[in-house]
């Protein structure tokens, strides 16, 4: 039987960066992941994802202050580009919690924003047709992070550093062993003195053996993309990523991101159909979901009414408050959960993997993570 310091299950976002992190310190680590590394079946492949200050909680805001410095020195490290400057912007209404509570959040944690007035978003983004009632909160350090690059940049990074990498690896089985943990994957014995599951939308198959089960809503989620003309006008310098909070005429929150890497521009749902689990999630997008996304654009982006370039399908594995979970077992404090997506952890990703990292192999961290504490829910265990 194999036997290592730190077993990592699932090589998504969080799991590739704990499995660098707990590297970079010199563990002996395995991660295994079920499909291949960068796969499509989970929340973590694609383009690119928002990175961003602008939240209307001010525990993210100074969350972001952290993970800005780290994402430049995974760039430094792997050598190549991950973060991308685009500036952001919030359109709403003023008085609306989704703007008014980011200029509280944004203001108390000194970041600096600008509210731009309909016609000011004209000026400076005349891609943009706002209705005359609404503002945008503009945020000049939001980015777009080349989301498959820094998960694959992570596996890599931790590979050279010793880590052991094992693609179509499906666990089936984990237990506590001791102070250890026992776990079987395709149909082989693996044991380690901790355990980072960061399982995503399937972590509830594992946890379920450990005498857990979260509070976890798997959801399918829509990335549509769309190539207006001209088409420099639609990547980052000249377009911002975008959350615009007009769920009460559509439904859901919409957001975009700059045309990266020739993608075409992204318009997407904040949200999506709810499944009982991720193999539920049909492989082939929704031609209802981007035709949607079209007539989106065609009130806002009018010069994005235009045939849809792409589309692709994706999962969010939402909690109830949608804040993440960091947290070691309640009774097997060995392993350590991070079932934290949300729809909204990647730009975390590298930081939470150093969290669960320092969890496991430290039993403690320094970083403040009571908000994403597993006792706010009443879980049975
Ligand atoms: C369309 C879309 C847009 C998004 N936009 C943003 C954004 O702009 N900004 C942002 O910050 N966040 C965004 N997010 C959220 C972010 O991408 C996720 O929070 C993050 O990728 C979650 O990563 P994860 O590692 O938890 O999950 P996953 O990527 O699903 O990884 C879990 C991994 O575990 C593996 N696994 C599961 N069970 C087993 C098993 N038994 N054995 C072996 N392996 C197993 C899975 O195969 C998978 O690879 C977006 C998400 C989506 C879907």
């Amino acid at each position: 039987m194999s036997t290592y310091d730190l077993i990592v299950i699932g090589a998504g976002a969080i799991g590739s960066a704990a499995a660098y992190h707990a590297a970079r310190r010199g563990h002996s680590v395995l991660l295994l992941e079920q499909f291949e590394i960068d796969h499509q079946h989970g929340s973590s492949h694609g383009v690119s994802r928002i990175i961003r200050y602008a939240y209307d909680h001010p525990h993210y805001v100074r969350m972001s202050k952290v993970v800005y410095p780290m994402w430049r020195a995974l760039e430094e490290d792997s050598g190549e580009q991950l973060m991308i400057a685009s500036g952001g912007i919030d359109i709403g209404r003023e008085h609306e919690p989704e703007i008014h509570n980011r200029v509280i959040s944004l203001t108390a944690e000194r970041i600096p924003f600008e509210l731009l007035s309909t016609s000011e978003v004209l000026q400076r983004y005349p891609q943009f047709h706002l209705d005359h009632d609404q503002v945008a909160l503009y945020q000049a350090d939001t980015g777009v992070l080349r989301a498959s690059h820094c998960v694959r940049a992570h596996v890599r990074l931790a590979e050279m550093r010793g880590a052991v990498v094992r693609e179509k690896s499906h666990v089936e089985m984990i237990s506590a062993a001791g102070d250890g943990v026992a776990v079987k994957a395709n149909g082989e014995d693996y044991s380690a003195a901790r355990l980072v599951l960061a399982a995503g939308g399937w972590a509830n198959d594992l946890l379920g053996q450990v005498g857990l089960s979260l509070p976890l809503q798997v959801v399918r989620c829509q990335e549509n993309y769309f190539a207006p003309e001209p088409a420099h006008e639609y990547e980052p310098g000249r377009f911002p990523a975008f959350i615009a909070h007009t769920q009460a005429e559509w439904g859901l929150p919409t957001y975009g991101i700059p045309s990266v890497d020739g993608s075409g521009l992204k318009v997407a749902w904040h949200g999506g159909a709810r499944l009982g689990h991720p193999e539920e999630s049909k492989s082939s997008p929704d031609a209802e979901v981007s035709d949607k996304a079209r007539a989106w654009s065609k009130q806002y982006l009018p010069a994005a009414d235009v045939a849809l370039k792409s589309s692709r399908v994706c999962l969010y594995t939402m909690t109830p408050d949608e804040h993440f979970i960091i947290d070691r077992h309640p009774q097997n404090s060995q392993m350590v959960i991070g079932a934290c997506c949300s729809g909204h952890a990647f730009k975390y990703s590298t930081l939470i993997g150093d969290i669960m990292v320092d969890l496991a192999m430290e039993g403690e961290t320094s970083r403040d993570i009571d908000m994403f504490a597993l006792s706010r829910f009443n879980v049975p265990v």
